[in-house]
């Protein structure tokens, strides 16, 4: 299940690919937060 709005994106520090995890707000939202692997930027964008 693998969605590509979800995984296209790279880290806008080193530029490697992020990983994505989602999870539902208490709003029904989903929050997605990127994880760089390499760096350890995180960040978290409404979906
Ligand atoms: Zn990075």
């Amino acid at each position: 299940m693998k969605n590509r709005s979800l995984s296209d994106h790279k880290c806008p520090t080193c530029g490697n690919w992020m990983r994505s995890e989602t999870k539902k707000s208490e709003k029904g939202k989903d929050i997605i937060t990127y994880s760089c692997p390499e760096c350890g930027l995180t960040y978290s964008a409404e979906g």
